[in-house]
């Protein structure tokens, strides 16, 4: 790869990963949803949650945090080459009422009552996280259970990703990107340019892990908080346009060669407090629950000692990581994206 090639994508990479317009670009693109938290957050999620383990399945995380933390971002890099990963992100939950009415009364929480309610085609174009969680604690179980530590380490590290999604508030409603009420950009202002700016000074120490007792009920409950979430996450950002000078808004940031048009620090500062910070409690939570979710499924397989579980993944596993590494590069978002 030359350099001018090299350039373009690592400026792709940046711009997909945190989603702001450019004053100028190399080749036209546009923000993908599906890199919720940044890449940063995201990783920093699963690194995290290693050390909310008990001591009997810190060693093991401890040892692969590399991988985990590394691979925490799979299932976005997967969205350029999967049909049907793209609906595991999120989950439209106010698609199915009518403003009042309460969406979690409404959705059957167990999939097969859901799918004859609403079809299995209506479910998946406005989103399965929820259920998709239940899936990824499952397939972990039997990875502990066989001691597969191929399967062991993908399927942590991804079920940290969907778990990080999940804790959005955005991810959980139509209006997605703002499109619907003239916010758009609000996405990626919310999840990866404030935590690009705060992140660092976030307290990321949040205590022991727990066992969790029905994975599905405590993927419905992330979901509703999430949910719940949204209109102070529209209105606060409406509110606070409305009071702040026009020409304060954004600011110009220089990315490598790029000049970006990005929120401006002052203006996502001044979010995040009037969010009572929220973006830290939900990135805490998403940590506590990550690691909450690696523990019931190796409970729930039997607490296999792992002391023995040593090695490297396998060459194919390397292939097909390398294979979704080269779609992400080259390649078109499957299903939802937007264009700021
Ligand atoms: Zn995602
Ligand atoms: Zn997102």
């Amino acid at each position: 790869m030359n350099h001018l090639e090299q350039s373009i994508v690592l400026f792709i990479i940046y711009f997909i990963s945190v989603g702001f317009s450019p004053i100028s670009e190399p080749k036209p693109t546009k923000h993908i949803c599906g890199t919720t938290w940044g890449f940063y957050g995201h990783k920093r999620i699963n690194r995290m949650a290693t050390f909310s383990l008990p001591p009997e399945l810190f060693t093991f995380y401890k040892k692969n945090i590399e991988f985990i933390t590394e691979h925490a971002v799979d299932p976005d890099k997967r969205r350029y080459a999967a049909k049907g990963e793209a609906e595991r992100h999120y989950i439209d939950i106010d698609h199915y009422v009518k403003p009042g009415e309460d969406p979690f009364l409404v959705v059957p929480k167990q999939w097969k009552a859901a799918v004859e309610k609403f079809s299995e085609d209506t479910l998946k174009a406005y989103g399965i996280v929820p259920w998709h969680l239940d899936v990824m604690v499952r397939r972990l179980t039997k990875a502990f259970k066989t001691k597969n530590l191929n399967r062991i380490l993908q399927y942590s590290a991804e079920l940290g990703h969907y778990v990080g999604d999940a804790h959005v508030p955005l991810h959980t409603t139509e209006n997605y990107n703002g499109q619907m009420t003239g916010q758009k950009g609000i996405h990626g202002f919310w999840e990866s340019r404030i935590p690009e700016i705060a992140a660092e000074d976030y307290d990321y120490l949040i205590g022991r892990c727990e066992y969790i007792e029905d994975p599905l009920e405590k993927a419905w409950e992330v979901v509703k908080q999430s949910s719940n979430a949204v209109d102070s996450v529209l209105s606060f950002e409406r509110k606070l346009t409305e009071r702040w000078p026009k020409d304060q808004k954004y600011s110009y940031e220089n990315r490598g060669q790029v000049m970006m048009k990005v929120y401006s620090k002052e203006f996502s500062l001044e979010y995040q407090r009037m969010l009572n910070g929220m973006q830290e409690k939900r990135m805490r939570a998403s940590i506590l629950t990550t690691a909450s979710f690696w523990y019931t499924a190796w409970v729930n397989a039997g607490q296999p000692d792992l002391s023995n579980l040593n090695g490297e993944i396998t060459e194919d596993m390397k292939k097909q990581m390398e294979k979704n590494d080269q779609f992400f590069r080259n390649g078109k978002a499957v299903g939802r994206d937007f264009e700021n």
